[in-house]
């Protein structure tokens, strides 16, 4: 019997999260990704608690990169009984060790913290964690770095290698060669997709002549602002909150936002445009992944290895603190000049953040600045939408301190730097796969690309697709 390769979208299809997808090559079968789907609580825990009979059984797996919508269920995976290598770059293996024992906590504390508060609920079920530490300890084992470039092969007969995505620190797209339908072809799978003249990180690196092209979505009918004008809104945001002696607090995501804006800062203050000011960075999983981007120069752009060669650690400088222990966090709380706090979660959901936007909301001297993505029904997408008031630990309070959204901050491709990628990918491809993206936008993605002459689909949840029929017979 022959076997035919294909893939069938087990994760990401119409939406963003919980990435995962099941390439069959021949006999062989590898996953791509294996990250945490994010929504309300009761469907997330049953979506990430269901692990596909064939996913478990995949040979190999290939991570992108560390985000946890790409990575997080991992452990669930390991758990239920993958027992393949999990092949990703050096710096994202670095990454993944604290992500991972991070998202653990988090997974215990929330579940602990439900079961407290039901305690006198005679239906109450108790929850189990979807993962402990000891588990996310037991996935990290699994962990097979490669540099950028180098060729292995995961399963026999599949040739593959990370190219740099310039998403953020580590990030790949995945370049695989294998036989389909009796020829030799090539296969990209994108992951998120960086931006052009992101501080740090390379761009985006073109995949070499594919013939077919899984491709992420998350913008792909949006625009940004530039890249480089980061620092100019920064700075413009700080100035006016010091003028009225308030305080700027940034809620960060603690992979990559968080190190950004330190280094912008850091470069404000040298080239004498931003005059002194305290900037605290108080979440310890960011001053853990601050410290996994000292060690991976190789992942710098050329200019950040040249400010490196002449200005030394792009984030050390001597106005920066770094908040570890939770006394240090609660000491900010009396701060009454003006200063920088940059925290987690992104998304204002958990975390230091939480308690510094309590400390900070009611004083119209403050300024929340929202530099990422936030999701719907979270804390962050109530203030980008200018709620009057909004619900902190359970209190209603008035949001008196300006909120400002700096759109120049995003670590995701927007549509015509997607475009630009996908055009790079040249004529000779095939076909178009648009996952990675909420309805509206992968949709979008999938037209543009059709109004340029390519054949682009947007494959369905669970879809699978003959990759022998979508390739093109030359
Ligand atoms: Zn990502």
């Amino acid at each position: 019997m022959t076997h035919r390769c294909a893939i069938t979208f087990l994760g990401a299809a119409r939406t963003v999260t919980g990435s995962m997808h099941l390439l069959e090559a021949g006999e062989h079968s590898v996953l791509v990704d294996c990250g945490m789907y994010q929504g309300r609580r009761q469907e997330a825990l049953a979506k990430n608690r269901t692990i596909p009979a064939a996913a478990r059984d995949a040979e190999a797996l290939l991570l992108t990169h560390a985000h946890i919508d790409h990575s997080g269920n991992l452990p669930t995976l390991v758990k239920r009984g993958f027992a393949g290598a999990i092949h990703c770059t050096t710096a994202t293996a670095d990454l993944c060790q604290h992500m991972l024992l991070d998202a653990a906590r988090i997974q215990e504390s929330d579940t602990a913290w439900l079961n407290r508060k039901n305690e006198d609920n005679p239906d109450w079920v108790p929850l189990e964690p979807l993962y402990t530490e000891e588990d996310a300890q037991r996935a990290l084992k699994h962990l097979a770095p490669h540099p950028y470039g180098e060729e292995f092969a995961p399963v026999p007969g599949l040739r593959s290698r990370f190219i740099d995505a310039g998403h953020v620190l580590g990030s790949a797209s995945i370049e695989l060669q294998l036989a389909i339908g009796g020829k030799d072809r090539r296969l990209v799978f994108s992951g998120d997709i960086g931006r052009r003249h992101l501080p740090l990180l390379r761009d985006p690196s073109l995949p070499d002549h594919p013939d077919l092209v899984v491709m992420e979505s998350t913008y792909g009918n949006r625009m940004h602002a530039p890249a480089e004008d980061m620092k100019a809104q920064l700075l413009e945001v700080i100035e006016q909150t010091r003028a009225r002696g308030g305080k700027i607090v940034i809620p960060s995501f603690a992979l990559e936002r968080a190190q950004e804006i330190v280094f912008a800062l850091k470069q404000l203050v040298e080239a004498g445009r931003l005059a002194p000011i305290p900037v605290y960075l108080d979440s310890p999983l960011a001053v853990n992944l601050t410290e996994v981007f000292r060690r991976h120069r190789e992942c710098y752009d050329a200019e950040t290895l040249a400010y490196v060669e002449g200005h030394g650690d792009p984030f050390g400088f001597n106005l920066l603190s770094m908040v570890e222990s939770t006394d240090a966090s609660k000491e900010l709380n009396s701060l009454s000049t003006p200063a920088v706090i940059i925290s987690a979660s992104g998304m204002c959901e958990t975390g230091r953040i939480v308690h510094h936007l309590r400390n900070s909301i009611e004083g119209p001297h403050n300024t929340i600045v929202i530099v990422g993505y936030q999701a719907p029904h979270t804390l962050g997408r109530r203030l980008v939408e200018r709620r009057p008031t909004v619900k902190i630990f359970g209190v209603e309070r008035e949001v008196r301190a300006e909120v400002r959204v700096l759109n120049a901050f995003s670590a995701h491709a927007d549509r015509d730097e997607l475009l630009w990628w996908a055009e790079g990918c040249g004529e000779q491809v095939s076909r178009f796969f648009v996952v990675h993206g909420d309805p509206d936008q992968c949709d979008a993605l999938a037209r543009h690309l059709t109004q340029r002459g390519r054949k682009a689909i947007v494959p369905s949840p669970a879809e699978r697709i003959f990759l022998d029929e979508a390739v093109d017979t030359r």
